[in-house]
């Protein structure tokens, strides 16, 4: 069969942050040089920085927890170790995906606010959709912005920190609950060795949590823990318990509700007087621009969970989709650096596959790892977690996660230095 890819046919990715980046690495490690026709990977994102997204809780409160060079990494600097013939970045959006057509339309993010955009079309070969999820706050990940608005965002509410009085943070997972443990050791320090309770908070910090346990993912006796360890910094957690109004209402999402001073009704009938409100009640996935076609009902990427081809891989081929954006699994960083490896050697199957060459072998399969697995910090130097079905100690939890937030591991995947060796 001849070859139909035409000299340096695009491979396009999606999304600049852990699945997106790592699998560019991969791709221009292990598989381009490999093939006999010419490929580019393009990589778009609208931030220009890949940062440690899982910091944002300790992040937002203060510069002074982590190394701002490292918390934010520029993208373009880290591809520079490839010919530019194999790599180009484009500081853009994905604003629409014409799956039949093969084609990406792509808005570019100007420095001028002024400028009309101009939108760049870009046919592709073969796509990787890793356009990840935004949260309902503006406080805890890029969103559609980039390293400028996320600062910009912290610096409402480090500037509104010292004035504040309450705090409401809705939503029981480890996201709401890291949140709420970090502003509290911060505004309010922690109880003695001795005493169970931090009695009159400088701040009152209330976790409203929907369901019967916090930390959902994590057995009861580790989220009993989290919430002992919470109240040491005088944080109350309400379980069972939904916000159902809000005077004014407002969503956390943007720039000017970060800071609002609102009264919250809760399904026990209570209300609570709030200066803050921060909404930690899971992501939407960054779809908005595919074909519904393509998605499931929660607006995820229909992925195959084993293969990480998109569901309907015979009509449109050569599409795949990786991390938050996707339907394969649960989001997590440790399950896309699992699948990265996966998603690339089917992705190569198939590029030699179009190249003509019919000895590629079968398909390499994604099992996930499904045990207890996940690590909460709270506070500093606290934290409850569980890896692959095991209780661990807090100091370990400590030593893992909660010194850092994991960006002790993060240099290595924005460099490719993690993906240096094929696996
Ligand atoms: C506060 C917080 C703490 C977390 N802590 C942990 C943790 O401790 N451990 C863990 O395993 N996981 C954690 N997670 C989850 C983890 O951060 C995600 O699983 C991971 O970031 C997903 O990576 P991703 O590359 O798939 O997507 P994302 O990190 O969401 O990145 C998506 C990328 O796509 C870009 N993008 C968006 N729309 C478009 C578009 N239209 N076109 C092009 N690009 C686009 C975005 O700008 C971004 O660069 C946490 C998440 C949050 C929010």
């Amino acid at each position: 069969m001849a070859p139909d890819a035409s000299p340096h046919s695009t491979i396009l990715i999606l999304g600049g942050s852990y699945s997106g980046i790592s699998t560019a690495h991969y791709l221009l490690k292990h598989v381009l040089p490999r093939l006999s026709s010419s490929y580019q990977v393009v990589l778009i994102s609208p931030s220009a920085h890949a940062m440690c997204r899982p910091a944002c809780p300790r992040a937002l409160i203060s510069d002074e927890f982590f190394n701002q060079d490292k918390l934010f990494v520029d993208i373009a600097t880290q591809f520079a170790q490839y010919p530019g013939e194999r790599f180009r970045f484009i500081h853009g959006s994905a604003v629409s995906l014409n799956s039949e057509g093969r084609t990406v339309s792509i808005a570019p993010v100007s420095s001028d606010v002024n400028a009309a955009p101009t939108v760049e079309i870009i046919t592709f070969y073969a796509l990787v959709i890793a356009t990840g999820a935004s949260t309902p706050s503006s406080l805890l990940g890029f969103n559609s912005g980039g390293r400028e608005s996320l600062r910009e965002n912290w610096s409402v509410i480090r500037k509104a920190l010292p004035s504040t009085k309450s705090i409401v943070i809705a939503g029981g997972g480890p996201t709401g609950i890291e949140t709420a443990g970090e502003l509290g050791e911060y505004l309010n320090g922690r109880a003695g060795w001795f005493t169970s309770k931090l009695e009159n908070p400088k701040v009152k910090i209330t976790v409203v949590s929907a369901g019967a346990q916090i930390l959902p993912i994590l057995r009861p006796g580790l989220a009993k823990k989290a919430e002992d360890m919470l109240a040491k910094f005088g944080v109350t957690v309400l379980k069972s318990t939904r916000i159902v109004s809000m005077s004014p209402q407002i969503s956390g999402g943007s720039l000017e509700n970060l800071v609002t001073n609102t009264t919250i009704t809760l399904s026990n009938g209570e209300t609570i007087e709030t200066d803050l409100y921060i909404p930690a009640t899971g992501t939407t996935p960054n779809t908005a621009f595919i074909p519904k076609a393509l998605l499931t009902a929660d607006g995820r990427v229909s992925t195959d969970t084993q293969t990480l081809r998109i569901t309907n891989f015979s009509a449109t081929p050569r599409i795949y989709s990786i991390g938050d954006c996707s339907s394969a699994f649960r989001p997590a960083v440790h399950n896309i650096l699992s699948a990265v490896p996966i998603l690339v050697a089917n992705m190569k199957k198939d590029l030699l596959l179009a190249e003509g060459d019919q000895a590629t072998g079968n398909d390499r399969l994604f099992k996930e790892d499904t045990r207890e697995m996940q690590m909460v910090p709270i506070g500093r130097s606290m934290g409850v977690g569980a890896a692959m079905g095991w209780a661990l100690p807090s100091w370990m939890v400590w030593l893992v996660k909660g010194r850092d937030y994991w960006l002790w591991t993060t240099g290595g995947l924005w460099s490719g230095k993690h993906w240096a060796k094929e696996s």
